[in-house]
């Protein structure tokens, strides 16, 4: 094999999917699926509502306002920031997919909040000798102000559809508690 046969098919070649790694996750889902009801939803979010919240393990958003898979949208990154993704998202989800209240909702003992950027670039150099500058995290350093940033941020959208409702409140990850902020 010559060397652009060689590159050429280590560019299409596919690696087997990793089983050992997610055995859990493909032994619990045999068991999801066997008890599936077959479901009449759509992607349109049945509640009408979107929340954009934070990747981390302890807030499940959906438990949190008790509601259900099909009842709203769930936007999640580190922080819970708005970004232009999900800027991009909910433009697509307030026109296309039903969205009229959007609720964004960072939550107490994140990450995101407890140290600033130069920290956590200097902790990833130090325990993995890799240079993560080049990125932004979009720490902050106040919480509260960073959501009513993030808030205003949605609500002067102008691509976002007329008439959606933008609030912000923070979880309480400890209590439970959905903390509603005047922005
Ligand atoms: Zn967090």
């Amino acid at each position: 094999m010559g060397y652009n046969e060689e590159k050429a098919s280590s560019v299409t070649a596919k690696s087997k999917f990793p089983r050992e790694a997610f055995s859990d996750v493909l032994g619990a889902n045999v068991n999801f699926a066997a008890d599936f009801q077959g479901s009449a939803l759509t992607g349109t979010a049945v509640k009408g509502l979107a929340i954009i919240t934070c990747m981390d393990s302890r807030v499940n958003p959906l438990v949190v306002v008790g509601m259900n898979a099909g009842d709203a949208k769930i936007l999640r990154n580190a922080g819970a920031r708005v970004t232009e993704d999900v800027l991009r998202t909910l433009v697509l989800a307030t026109y296309l997919l039903g969205v009229d209240r959007i609720l964004v909702m960072p939550h107490t003992d994140c990450r995101m909040a407890q140290s600033e950027e130069a920290d956590i670039h200097k902790t990833i150099a130090e325990q993995y000798g890799v240079d993560t500058r080049s990125l932004e995290f979009r720490t902050v350093s106040d919480q509260r102000k960073a959501l009513i940033t993030d808030v205003i941020r949605i609500r002067s959208y102008p691509l976002l559809r007329d008439g959606v409702t933008v609030g912000g409140a923070i979880y309480n990850v400890t209590t439970g508690a959905l903390e509603p902020l005047d922005c």
